[in-house]
């Protein structure tokens, strides 16, 4: 195997040619060759065993991978909620065993059933099943369904594909779904709930970068800074939401608001929103029953506006990661990265998300080189938050 893989490409394969962090997108790139039916290669796996759950590093093949139409050399995967949920024993996200975890990923494809993908290309993949019902991005190979797969569009590299990952491709989506319910920059203060988590940074982000007055709301006291300095206007915390002292409405606040958080969040948020405002609501982190009543919906006309990243169609898909990479591509990219985890220490990661510890997004390095970039050396960090995600 030769090593011309440049620094954001997938390690050494063969072939190389990958394009540099950061370049243009790749769709003609020379492929890496397919390894050997019996090569063996690095995964992260997620077993069922009785009513508890062992994890670890595996050696797959080939024949270990699900059927699917394009077999991606993987460069970068990321953390996210789900990711961790599936290693909880007894949760139901998982639904098969063993597992390789992982949502989402981006690399380079090695062969392809489908003539719209040529080896060679750099692409991204998420949703679907990946990562719940076939194996995902925590292994040097993925073998997905074509619908799940995203050409990198022109100035994403793979890796920052997957600082945006699906967190950020999540976010996106809530705030396409509140502007095309009419949300504008004008109206006055959006909320953004789970502000430190991976949906909440970026929502932040990209509200700020199109001119919104940015309220955040978290947990975590020692954040406050580095949330203003990713845009928000002002900080609040998760109690100071909780303001309706028993009655079915608050007083009208939110212009609009991007909630990942759920339950009781989700509630208060519903009673603070100003007439005929909505919410985009993504997450569980806080809960996934709903304690509300029909007031707010019919007498202030506020909208619940449900947001899903898993079965998003192909054409949405690509227009979101479209705007990502031009109009909508966040401004603080890096400072959004709390930190590039090697695949052998993502059990750590895992943990660390489920105990609401993470600011930000973590990046999985697969096949990628270690870099030097200003992501390792930046800010953001692990372990500042305290525990109390649920489990499911
Ligand atoms: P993160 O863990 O990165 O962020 C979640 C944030 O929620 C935390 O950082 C924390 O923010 C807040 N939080 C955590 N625990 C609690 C709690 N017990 N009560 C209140 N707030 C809490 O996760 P992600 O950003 O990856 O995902 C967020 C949610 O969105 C998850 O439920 C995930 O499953 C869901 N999701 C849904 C998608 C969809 O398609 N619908 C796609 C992607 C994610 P802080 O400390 O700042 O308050």
């Amino acid at each position: 195997m030769s090593s011309a893989s440049a620094p954001d490409g997938p390690a050494p394969s063969s072939g190389g040619g990958a394009p540099s962090s950061g370049g243009p997108a790749h769709p003609a790139g020379s492929a890496p060759a397919p390894p050997d039916a019996h090569d063996r290669f690095a995964a992260f796996v997620v077993r069922r065993d009785g009513d508890g759950v062992t994890s670890g590093i595996e050696d797959l093949c080939l024949a270990d991978l699900p059927g699917g139409d394009v077999l991606i050399d993987v460069a970068w995967s990321s953390v996210n909620y789900k990711d961790g949920m599936v290693t909880v024993p007894g949760n139901r996200v998982a639904r098969t065993s063993p597992l390789v975890p992982g949502v989402d990923l981006a690399g380079v494809v090695v062969s392809s059933a489908d003539s719209a993908i040529a080896p060679g290309t750099q692409v991204l993949a998420h949703g679907g099943d990946l990562g719940v019902s076939r194996h995902g991005g925590y292994a040097r190979y993925a073998r997905v369904p074509a619908g799940l797969v995203v050409v990198l569009p022109s100035g994403l590299s793979a890796r920052d594909a997957m600082a945006i990952g699906t967190a950020g491709f999540t976010a996106a989506l809530s705030l396409d779904l509140l502007e095309h319910h009419g949300l504008r920059p004008d109206d006055g203060p959006v909320l953004v709930t789970g502000a430190s988590g991976g949906v909440g940074s970026f929502a932040v982000v990209l509200l700020a970068a199109r001119g919104y007055d940015v309220v955040a709301s978290t947990g975590k006291t020692d954040e406050h800074a580095w949330l203003r300095g990713l845009g928000a206007a002002h900080v609040i915390g998760r109690g100071d939401l909780d303001e309706s002292g028993g009655r079915v409405l608050a007083p009208e606040h939110w212009a609009g608001a991007v909630d990942c958080v759920g339950g009781d969040t989700l509630a208060q948020v519903l009673r603070g929103l100003r007439y005929g405002a909505a919410v985009a609501a993504s997450g569980l982190t806080g809960g996934s029953g709903i304690d509300t009543t029909v007031y707010p919906f019919i007498t202030r006309a506020v909208a619940l506006l449900g947001v899903d990243s898993v079965r998003t169609p192909a054409d949405r898909r690509r227009d979101v990661w479209d705007r990502l990479a031009t109009d909508m591509r966040p401004p603080h990219l890096d400072d959004l990265v709390a930190a590039e985890v090697p695949l052998p220490d993502v059990a750590g990661a895992l943990a660390d998300i489920l105990a609401a510890r993470v600011r930000g997004r973590l990046l999985v390095r697969v096949g990628a080189p270690e870099t030097q970039g200003p992501a390792r050396r930046g800010a953001a960090r692990r372990g500042t938050g305290r525990g109390g995600a649920p489990a499911t």
